[in-house]
Formats: C-alpha cells, structure tokens, sequence
C-alpha cells in the first residue's frame, strides 16, 4: 500500500488548533491524529492516552535518549514529544497522519519529512488571540503570559509553512484547511 501522507498543524496556544482538529476528524475518521508525549499536568476532562500521555521529566527524557520521539521540544516550560513508532506504523500501513505541534517540532519534521504538508493557523488578531486563551479558562495567568510572548514568535514563523489559514469563523477555517489537506475540491 501506498505509504500515507503527513500534515503538520502549528500555530499559536489558543488559535483554536484543538477545536479544528477535532472537527476534522469527526468529518474525516479515516485520518489518524497522533497522540503526543507531554510533561504538563493534565487539564480538567484530559484523558492519560486519549489527550496526551503525561510523563514526568525523567520518563520523557528516557524516551528522548532511546531516540522514541520523532520530533519534540519545550513550550511553555513544558515538554512535548510525538512518540516515533505510532506514527510510523500509520503512515506504513497508508493512513493521512496529522499532528498538532509546535513550531520547533514542525522545523525538525520538515527536515525529516520534507514531503509532508505543514498548515499553519492565524488567529484573526492577536487581541482575538488572547481572548480565546483566557476564555478557555485552563491556564493559570503565568501560563497564559508565557503562551502569548511564545505566539509573538510562532507568528513571525507562519510565512515557512505550506499553508496560512486564518481560523475566524471556525466553520469557514474547517472548509479551507479541508480544501488544503485535499480532502474536498
Ligand atoms: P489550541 O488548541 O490552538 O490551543 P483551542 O482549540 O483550545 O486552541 O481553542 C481555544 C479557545 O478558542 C476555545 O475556547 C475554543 O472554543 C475557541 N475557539 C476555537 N476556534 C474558534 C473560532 N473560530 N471562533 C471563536 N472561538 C474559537
Ligand atoms: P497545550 O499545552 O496547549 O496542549 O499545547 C501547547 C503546545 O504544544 C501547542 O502548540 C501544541 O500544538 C504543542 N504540542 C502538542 N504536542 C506536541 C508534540 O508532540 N510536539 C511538539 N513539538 N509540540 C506539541
């Protein structure tokens, strides 16, 4: 079988990357979301195995040495890590694998997967941007600073990526990362 292809999508903590993902998978079930490695706490309603598989440092790091993450890098003081050999299978078996990452471990799966296609999400204004962070409600005012000074940087990144989509109305933001990724024409 045809090996599957890779869709990365980056973009900053709040954009809405969570809400877009699950959207499309719920449209689209044949495409395999991975799920990443991370130290941070779980959130209210996250589920070990399902949200993230939540490490302490020391278990993360002990997959860092046996080379398990494809990619991974701090954010926020966190770490987080796609864990290689899911991903692997997926795309051997000939499954779309998408991954909702940071701009770090979308550069490092550039390098690996150069042939992979990477999104990047824009919120409408960095005011909107905050606005969806704190009505979230599930990080702490330290978290949601150190989340807003990462966006500055991430939004000088979007131009490196395949593809900008700018997630204002969510239902329009869906069909255009649709038409994106190929999935409708
Ligand atoms: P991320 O995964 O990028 O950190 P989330 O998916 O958790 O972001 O979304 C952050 C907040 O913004 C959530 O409360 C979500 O409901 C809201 N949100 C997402 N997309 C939109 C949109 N298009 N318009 C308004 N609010 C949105
Ligand atoms: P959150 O703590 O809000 O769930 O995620 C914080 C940031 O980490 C988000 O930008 C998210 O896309 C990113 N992230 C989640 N999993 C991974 C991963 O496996 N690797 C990398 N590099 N970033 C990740």
């Amino acid at each position: 079988m045809a090996p599957g292809r890779l869709t990365v999508i980056t973009g900053p903590s709040g954009v809405g990357k969570g809400t877009l993902v699950a959207r499309l998978l719920a449209k689209h079930p044949s495409i395999w979301l991975s799920v990443s490695a991370t130290t941070r706490a779980p959130r209210q309603g996250e589920l070990p195995g399902q949200s993230y598989f939540f490490l302490n440092r020391e278990q993360f790091e002990l997959q860092v040495a046996e080379a398990g993450f494809l990619e991974w890098a701090e954010f926020a003081g966190n770490l987080y890590g796609t864990p290689r050999n899911a991903v692997e299978e997926q795309l051997a078996a000939g499954r779309p694998v998408l991954l909702e990452i940071e701009l770090e471990g979308a550069r490092q799966v550039r390098r690996s997967f150069p042939a992979g296609f990477q999104v990047f999400v824009r919120p409408p204004s960095f005011a909107e941007l905050e606005r969806r962070i704190r009505s979230r409600g599930t990080d702490s005012e330290e978290a949601i600073g150190r989340r807003l000074q990462r966006a500055q940087v991430e939004l000088a990144a979007a131009e490196e990526f395949d593809a900008i989509l700018v997630n204002d109305d969510l239902d329009q933001a869906l069909a255009a990362l649709e038409a994106q990724m190929g999935l409708i024409s």
